[in-house]
């Protein structure tokens, strides 16, 4: 069964895995200048995850959330559509920030028509289907009663508990560089059944921090292909444009 796309846009630009935070105040900056450069009336942005390196609650007074939501506004108010998708780190971002913002959380997976062409669209960690602990967290995290009883915590609970999980989570990449363990990558299977199963040729993703394309053999003898973002890093960020014949192309922003 062929899924229906929600929505169409002839030219949009893709982002993910920026992971802005305080210590990086310079991806911050770029992002800014990127959101002022680029709103053209008629264009469609799609953050599809991991655009905060933490969410602790649309409650959150900090400064980065309030800029980015004023500087996301003035974006929608100049015509571009603004979309956004949870990744693994920022999974909390709820309806009430969405609505500062004017931007629409779509979910992962969701199915749109992007320069012509039916765009399966995920954050990625949904295939990442070896890290069976993960998985388990994603499967618990994405619990609206887990979440909702998280979200009733105080302010300062959650920023400790997210302050912990990023600690947690950098050791555990420290000891996977020292041991030489692989970072976890797409299932390519997965990748392929899901696609089958919605009849779609292209798939656009993020998350694994290993930007690429991937031509794929689908059932029938189709051909498709798994398109995956860049991470930002240092002091270097990644847009893809998608233009109305479905071309794509990598800017490199700094
Ligand atoms: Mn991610």
């Amino acid at each position: 069964m062929k899924a229906v796309p929600f929505a169409q846009f002839d030219r949009a630009y893709l982002m993910s895995d920026l992971h802005l935070d305080d210590s990086r105040p310079a991806l911050t900056r770029l992002f800014v200048e990127f959101l002022q450069s680029h709103a053209h009336s008629g264009y469609a942005f799609f953050l599809i995850g991991d655009i905060f390196e933490a969410w602790v609650g649309d409650d959150d007074d900090a400064s980065l959330p309030a800029t980015i939501a004023r500087e996301l506004r003035a974006v929608a108010e100049r015509g571009v559509s603004v979309f956004f998708m949870h990744g693994n780190r920022d999974f909390l971002l709820g309806q009430a920030y969405a609505r500062k913002a004017g931007m629409r959380i779509i979910p992962d997976p969701c199915v749109v028509t992007l320069g012509g062409i039916d765009t399966l669209l995920s954050h990625g960690d949904r295939y990442c289907i070896s890290d069976h602990r993960y998985q388990a967290f994603r499967h618990q995290s994405r619990d609206p009663a887990w979440q909702a009883a998280l979200l009733a915590q105080p302010l300062e609970v959650r920023r400790a508990l997210a302050k912990q999980l990023r600690r947690e989570s950098q050791e555990k990449q420290e000891v996977q560089r020292v041991e030489g363990i692989p970072w976890v990558d797409v299932d390519a299977d997965a990748v392929v059944a899901e696609m089958a199963s919605l009849g779609m040729a292209r798939l656009i993703h993020g998350h694994t921090h290993r930007p690429a394309v991937h031509a794929l053999a689908l059932p029938g003898g189709r051909r498709g292909e798994r398109i995956v973002l860049s991470d930002w890093r240092e002091a270097e960020g990644e847009a893809m444009s998608i233009d109305r014949d479905g071309t794509f192309e990598r800017h490199c922003l700094r």
